[in-house]
């Protein structure tokens, strides 16, 4: 295995010209229903840069969407799931367990908030995880409902679909969605009619009327939210809008989930985005940056919730695949050693400096948040606070075009989103920022 050479390099059209015969062969053969942010095909990616077979080397903002965050090929994964591979690739937990799926649950005991007994299951796909989330909660609390939060996305199965807002492009025609999903506001602070600063007192109290006079409390087995709301468009809940809503899931017997899939796992520059408020949440979903780009989900909770579904109830045939395991460990192992919640809050501070500088000069910037390098900004028509998707995918498809590889996300389409892997090099990063500073003079 050779490193990436940590540079950007750009000889071709983006994407070039052997990316666009793959291109072709991918059309004839690829379902039109998986998309790709940028068609350019990749054959090496580490540190901040992703590789195309046409010779581009890319600044990655994405890290395959907040997965790669010790990079796409970090030096622990990659020597613990090679190890792992050469013993044994599946035996199947269910069948006869190992070691490494223990292990993982160790550790996402010791680094998920509260210091009270907590137990794990581990899945594949973040999907998986909350659909089981749901399972365990109705199982513990003998109740149905679920509520979820608008702007909140969860997955892509039918009952995750259920889960997620936003119609286009994730539920569109794939109906009927599971029952007993009920959506309550969320504190958008830029959007709250009112202003940021009531946002969360009365989104809160909006939220818990809505459940108390539509629902019932007593017919709620879980609340679930993602602290920081990802694919809805990097939305903070404003300031006391989680408290109240956990405080609310408490006091009725309600299981609290934070699904921290895109958030969790030093992304926002703590082990977990729940902490900053001082969160305890009773089940936390996890999967993306968990395992340095492995497919591993987990479930990880209150030892009495965990231990309501009765044995051979949860599972799946891959569920915490030994080489998966073994990458999660890496991961982790990497995340500690290099101490990447710091890397994260310094990556914020060098975004938030710059992309202040750039809405200065820019009056379609309408709000720069998110924490760590989990950052955002949402643009807007000038002089209004109306959505602006056009602006926004003009930005990215300038972005990629120099080779810088960033995401859109948002309700409304109009969030340039910024996830770069955590070990990126600040030289690349203010390159980036660079680049996209040109792309707003251009557009
Ligand atoms: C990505 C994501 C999911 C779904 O994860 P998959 O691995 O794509 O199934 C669920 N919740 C959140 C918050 C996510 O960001």
């Amino acid at each position: 295995m050779t490193a990436v050479p940590q540079e950007r390099r750009v000889v071709t059209a983006i994407p070039g010209p052997k990316s666009q015969e793959l291109q072709a062969r991918r059309n004839a053969t690829v379902a039109a229903g998986v998309g790709s942010v940028l068609p350019v095909f990749t054959t090496r990616a580490g540190g901040g840069i992703i590789e195309d077979v046409d010779g581009n080397r890319l600044i990655d903002f994405g890290s395959g969407i907040a997965v790669t965050s010790v990079g796409a090929s970090a030096e622990a994964v990659v020597r613990r799931a090679s190890a792992q591979l050469a013993e044994f690739t599946h035996s199947c937990f269910m069948v006869t367990p190992y070691e490494g799926y223990v292990e993982v649950c160790e550790q996402l005991a010791e680094l998920t908030p509260g210091d009270h007994p907590k137990k794990s299951a581990l899945f594949n796909s973040g999907a998986e995880a909350v659909e089981n989330a749901v399972k365990i909660a109705r199982a513990y609390t003998k109740r149905q409902a679920v509520v979820v939060f608008d702007h909140g996305y969860h997955g892509r199965t039918n009952l995750t679909m259920a889960l997620t807002s936003k119609n286009m492009p994730y539920k569109n025609g794939f109906g009927p969605f599971a029952p007993e999903v009920y959506r309550v506001p969320v504190a958008y602070g830029y959007r709250w009619p009112s202003g940021p600063e009531n946002a969360g007192a009365e989104a809160s109290a909006q939220a818990i009327d809505m459940i108390n006079k539509q629902i019932g409390a007593d017919n709620v087995a879980a609340i679930i939210i993602e602290p920081v709301l990802g694919e809805g468009g990097f939305i903070e809940p404003a300031k006391g809008f989680l408290p109240a809503v956990a405080r609310f899931a408490k006091d009725n017997g309600i299981v609290f989930v934070a699904d921290e899939i895109q958030s969790g796992f030093c992304r926002t520059g703590q082990w977990f985005a729940c902490e900053d408020e001082g969160i305890v949440p009773d089940l936390i979903t996890t999967a993306k940056g968990i395992a340095g780009g492995l497919p591993l989900s987990a479930v990880t909770g209150r030892a009495e919730i965990m231990d309501a579904a009765h044995s051979g109830g949860l599972g799946g045939t891959y569920g915490g695949n030994p080489v998966a395991c073994a990458g999660a460990l890496g991961s982790i192992e990497t995340m500690k050693e290099l101490d990447l919640n710091a890397k994260a809050r310094r990556i914020e501070e060098i975004m938030k400096a710059r992309l202040t500088a750039i809405q200065e000069k820019y009056d379609i910037v309408g709000d720069i948040r998110g924490r760590g390098a989990m950052i955002a900004v949402e643009l807007v028509k000038s002089g209004s606070k109306d959505p602006n998707p056009e602006a926004t995918a003009a930005l990215a498809k300038a972005c990629h075009s120099v080779g810088l590889l960033v995401l859109t996300c948002g309700t409304y389409g109009n969030v340039l989103r910024f996830l770069p892997p955590l070990v990126i090099g600040e030289d690349l990063l203010n390159e980036g920022l660079d680049l996209l500073e040109d792309a707003f003079a251009g557009v």
